[in-house]
């Protein structure tokens, strides 16, 4: 598979959606991300890169960071997550508070930031710097020392994060989170700021590619179940109120975030991040969305 040429071609193709979304601003600092940039990565099991654009620039990942911290909220507690957050898609707003009320403090699933907060509060029972384990996982999935959390970032939505205050305080009033608010936003902010580019992005997800091994040294992450499980929230539930679009074009497990960021991998080949920080009514990658269902339809490559 020419998956060089296939890159080349969707950055062409993917340049004609420029300027139709918008750069998140409802986090001012992430307001400042270049709405031009266009970066994609691929990388094969057996590591070969291919790139093209700005694929070595880094950004905000955003919500793909929960897909970390669900990972190693797996590997502390296993099944007994899902005591605390579902599994079913929400089909609605990843902030929405709404659904949560009705359903009395029990997210839909990890990837809302209801979800998600639940997941950070595991975490911080698991680990005495749950802040830092978060941060030297993503770095060891990448291979990435230099990895950093964007104080800029956290500091930014810690400052006009209402409505996920809003969410960790309904959740603690129904006895769904067991640690301060303040800790708990603090940590979730932070996972949420990190910076990293599409190449290091792909890298981390490969062991989601991989049946749960990281492919470069061989180490088991999660089971080959546990894998298929968080592949499959990933299906459902990745990109919020519009999971069903992007399982109907692209057909990959993925995740999105409000940088403009998407990872998605195909299990027993590759995984491949796209960068594009125009977003749509969503919350999704309106050109990275694009390049991820050209990557599909180019290469016949998908889970279905
Ligand atoms: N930090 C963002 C928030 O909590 C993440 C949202 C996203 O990427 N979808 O609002």
């Amino acid at each position: 598979m020419d998956y060089q040429r296939i890159l080349d071609e969707i950055t062409r193709e993917a340049a004609a959606l420029s300027g139709v979304g918008r750069v998140a601003s409802y986090i001012p600092e992430l307001a400042k991300a270049p709405p031009d940039r266009f970066g994609m990565a691929l990388i094969t099991l057996d590591g070969q890169v291919f790139t093209t654009g700005d694929a070595s620039e880094r950004f905000s990942i955003q919500s793909i960071s929960k897909v970390f911290l669900l990972t190693l909220a797996i590997r502390q507690i296993g099944e007994q997550l899902f005591e605390r957050v579902g599994r079913e898609p929400s089909g609605n707003p990843f902030n929405s508070l709404v659904q949560l009320e009705y359903e009395r403090g029990i997210p839909r699933n990890p990837f809302i930031n209801a979800g998600a907060l639940v997941v950070t509060d595991v975490l911080l029972a698991q680990f005495s710097n749950a802040r830092q384990e978060v941060l030297e996982f993503a770095r060891h999935l990448s291979a990435c020392p230099d990895l950093e959390y964007d104080a800029a970032v956290a500091g930014s939505e810690q400052a006009s994060g209402f409505t996920n205050a809003a969410l960790a305080n309904y959740l603690k009033s129904h006895g769904n989170l067991r640690h301060r608010v303040e800790t708990v936003l603090e940590v979730y902010f932070h996972a949420c700021s990190l910076a990293m580019s599409c190449v290091e992005l792909a890298r981390a997800f490969l062991f989601l590619a991989n049946h749960g091994v990281l492919p470069a040294m061989g180490e088991r992450l999660l089971t080959v179940s546990q894998t298929k499980r968080l592949n499959a929230i990933l299906l459902t539930c990745g990109f919020y109120d519009e999971a069903g679009e992007f399982a109907f074009r692209v057909g990959l497990p993925g995740k999105s975030g409000v940088g403009g960021g998407i990872a998605a991998v195909m299990p027993g080949r590759w995984a491949a991040t796209v960068w594009s920080p125009e977003i749509n009514c969503y919350g999704n990658s309106v050109r990275g969305m694009k390049a991820l269902e050209l990557l599909t339809t180019l290469t016949g490559e998908s889970i279905f």
